[in-house]
């Protein structure tokens, strides 16, 4: 005799063999996206029936139709709740799937027959067609669950054979009439409905194998982009603190405070200063891009003077201007130029915007930095004369990591980060930046901001941090 625990083993899991959680999603969103287009199909069907059946028949098993699509919707939003996780509910709701598809087909089947009973003329033409529509439309779009496609079908089957029998037991014609030929004709669609299903059913069992391969796929990128940004975090991290001690260690050198360097040690000093400060902005750009990615950069907002602002970055870069040979001149905004935004971070992208104009500039070209108010807008731009950039080089300009020149014959360094991060901080504002810019003759780029005003219109008073 089997013990209790095999038949538990035998029993067949009907929540398994109807699908994943997600076949169950997927079925009763699509039902209740189609909900409309079967409403307007079944009614279509009962009014062209009722014109040349009899009307209340028709309309009696129409009612019956609507109730069973009235529990559809009904359980439509049952299952909205429903987060694919809990098993017991998802039983649940498979059960009530399965019972609504029962009635609903058998409603159908019903209505379908009921018409079939009152075609006086052989073949069957109206009820035959009305039940292959409804077998496609089963066919098309309850691919999801097989059970729930075989148990609709199989009703729709037995409504088919039913049909087709009525004039053979109506009329028991021989072998050789017309009516047995309908008879193997409805036998043959049937074989085609079937194919056609097991097609559909196979095709969106591929597509859902390759949505979980790309899910799963995206889960390894995601992984992998963690490791990565938490290494460089960690590097960045590391590489900071001696850098600064190695930056200090070299301007102490420098200014001889422990006494004079010999002249040939001069220029070794200045090489290794200089590449320690590009080591340093690399590693300051590395953690910067890092913490925005993270999503931990934190701006404190206050009320700035678009002018101040503008100014302050032209100072800081004027000892490079200097020396790359090239001027800058500024004009600024009249009154009224306040924006909302983070000093120190606004700086940075003001220095980047600066030091790429001086940068891309011919010694003795000149770089002009303007503050102007555009309606309830303040922009603030940078221009040059500088190389240009060639059309359509916005992705190269903005990216990371990218420049629109990268050839080794390249004069200016770089890391093409440091636009992309200006980009990231300006977006974090709620402002925007762009550029202007014509090969070989020059380039603008702006950052443009809403203008901070008072509650009466007025021009705000800048806040002092
Ligand atoms: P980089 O460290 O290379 O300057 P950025 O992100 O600041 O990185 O700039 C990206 C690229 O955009 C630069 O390498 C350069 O090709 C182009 N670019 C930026 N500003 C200018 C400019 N004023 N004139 C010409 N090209 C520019």
């Amino acid at each position: 005799m089997k013990s209790p625990s095999a038949f538990r083993a035998l029993r067949i899991d009907w929540f398994k063999l109807g699908g994943r959680e997600q076949n169950i999603k997927d079925y009763i969103a699509l039902a209740n996206q189609l909900i409309w287009k079967r409403q307007g199909s079944f009614f279509a069907a009962a009014v062209l029936a009722a014109i040349y059946f009899d009307a209340l028949i028709i309309f009696a098993f129409y009612a019956v139709v609507v109730v069973t699509e009235v529990l559809d919707v009904l359980l439509g939003h049952q299952s909205k709740t429903w987060d694919g996780k809990d098993p017991v509910r998802g039983r649940r709701i498979f059960i009530r799937i399965a019972i609504n598809t029962i009635l609903s087909a058998l409603a159908i089947s019903a209505f379908i027959i009921s018409i079939a009973h009152q075609e006086t003329s052989t073949g069957h033409f109206t009820s035959l067609f009305f039940l292959f529509s409804a077998s496609v439309f089963a066919s098309m779009y309850n691919s999801q669950m097989l059970i729930i496609l075989v148990l609709r079908l199989s009703i729709y089957g037995c409504a088919f054979l039913y049909i087709a029998l009525l004039d053979v037991v109506r009329y028991l014609p021989p072998l050789s009439s017309l009516i047995w030929l309908q008879f193997w004709t409805i036998v043959f669609v049937l074989y085609f409905i079937a194919d056609i299903s097991l097609k559909f059913y196979l095709n969106y069992q591929r597509q859902q194998k390759h949505m979980s391969l790309i899910e799963e796929e995206n889960e390894v990128t995601k992984a992998a982009l963690e490791v990565k940004s938490r290494f460089l975090a960690i590097v960045s991290h590391e590489l900071r603190t001696p850098l600064t001690s190695i930056v200090g260690s070299l301007e102490l050198l420098k200014s001889e405070k422990f006494g004079a360097l010999p002249d040939n040690l001069k220029p070794v000093l200045n090489i290794a200063a200089r590449n320690s400060e590009r080591l340093t902005s690399l590693v300051e750009d590395l953690l910067d891009l890092q913490k925005l990615e993270a999503g931990e950069m934190q701006l404190y907002f206050k009320t700035i003077d678009a002018n101040t602002l503008a100014q302050e970055a032209v100072e800081a870069v004027s000892g490079y201007a200097s020396k790359v040979g090239v001027e800058v001149t500024t004009s600024l905004c009249d009154e009224g130029c306040h924006i909302s935004g983070d000093r120190s971070r606004l700086i940075q992208v003001m220095n980047n915007l600066l030091s790429n104009a001086l940068k891309f500039s011919e010694d003795g070209g000149a770089v002009h930095v303007q503050v102007e108010r555009l309606e309830d807008k303040v922009r603030i731009s940078v221009k040059d004369k500088g190389i240009g950039i060639p059309q359509g080089s916005e992705d190269a300009v903005f990216g990371k990591f990218s420049q629109v020149d990268a050839s080794d014959i390249r004069k200016v360094g770089g890391t093409g980060l440091g636009l992309n991060i200006s980009k990231q901080i300006i977006e974090r504002h709620g402002a925007r930046i762009d550029y202007i810019s014509k090969l070989g003759v020059g380039s603008v780029f702006f950052i443009e901001f809403d203008r901070v005003t008072g509650e009466d219109g007025s021009d705000a008073a800048p806040q002092t941090a």
